[in-house]
């Protein structure tokens, strides 16, 4: 397709992914001009279009000052309340929607809400678990976790299972990340995108001889 810079009126070719990538903005390729304009205004599957459309896919925004604030006002209610149906009908799912949490932390970035943390433990990898037991009587679980989520995420509980010589589990616990994490870890308890963490747990040796474990993430 086809359209023209708003400022310039430079004809430039664009594809229906950029729209969408740029919720209808695109950046003038003119140099000198490198404005961030409607593509859509211009919008036409010929280069020779030099009128805007009759029907416009897009409201584009008044000219007058004050008009525009509401125009923008306007697409923050109406994208609000899109927000709050979306809400009730996926519930506290959408949030977790990757492809559409990155909408959502922009426009709570406008309207300084707050989103529910990323939770997706099928997105944590485990790059080295061991139990193993200490001369102490004690046991100590430890790992290396990784967040592979494009998103912070919170820590989750760890569910261990320990089992006996016949492969039953004789024992199961919920660890909270307080009771995994440093000490000195105070801060808020979140695992960023890409960062890996170690995880460690110390607990009294069972009377039963640990066969072999078993452990799971849960939120
Ligand atoms: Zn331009």
């Amino acid at each position: 397709m086809f359209t023209r810079c708003t400022e310039c009126r430079t004809l430039q070719t664009v594809t229906t992914q950029q729209l969408r990538a740029g919720h209808g903005m695109l950046r003038c390729k003119k140099k000198k001009c490198s404005k961030l304009f409607n593509a859509l205004e211009f919008i036409s599957d010929t280069k020779d279009q030099e009128t805007p459309l009759a029907t416009t896919h897009w409201p584009s925004a008044p000219k007058n000052p004050t008009e525009k604030s509401y125009w923008l006002i306007g697409s923050l209610i109406g994208f609000t309340l899109l927000i709050g149906q979306l809400s009730y009908f996926e519930g506290p799912a959408l949030p977790q929607n990757p492809s559409f949490r990155p909408w959502l932390e922009k426009f709570c970035g406008l309207l300084a809400c707050q989103l529910p943390t990323y939770q997706h433990t099928k997105e944590l990898t485990v790059l080295q678990g061991a139990l193993t037991t200490q001369s102490d009587q004690t046991i100590v679980f430890s790992a290396v976790i990784s967040n592979q989520a494009a998103f912070e995420q919170a820590y989750p509980k760890l569910k261990l299972t320990l089992l006996d010589y016949a492969g039953l589990p004789f024992s199961q616990r919920v660890f909270q990340p307080h009771d995994y994490l440093p000490k000195e870890s105070a801060a808020p308890l979140l695992l960023l995108p890409d960062a890996t963490s170690e995880i460690s747990l110390s607990l009294a040796a069972p009377k039963t001889k640990i066969g072999g474990y078993t452990f799971e993430f849960t939120n």
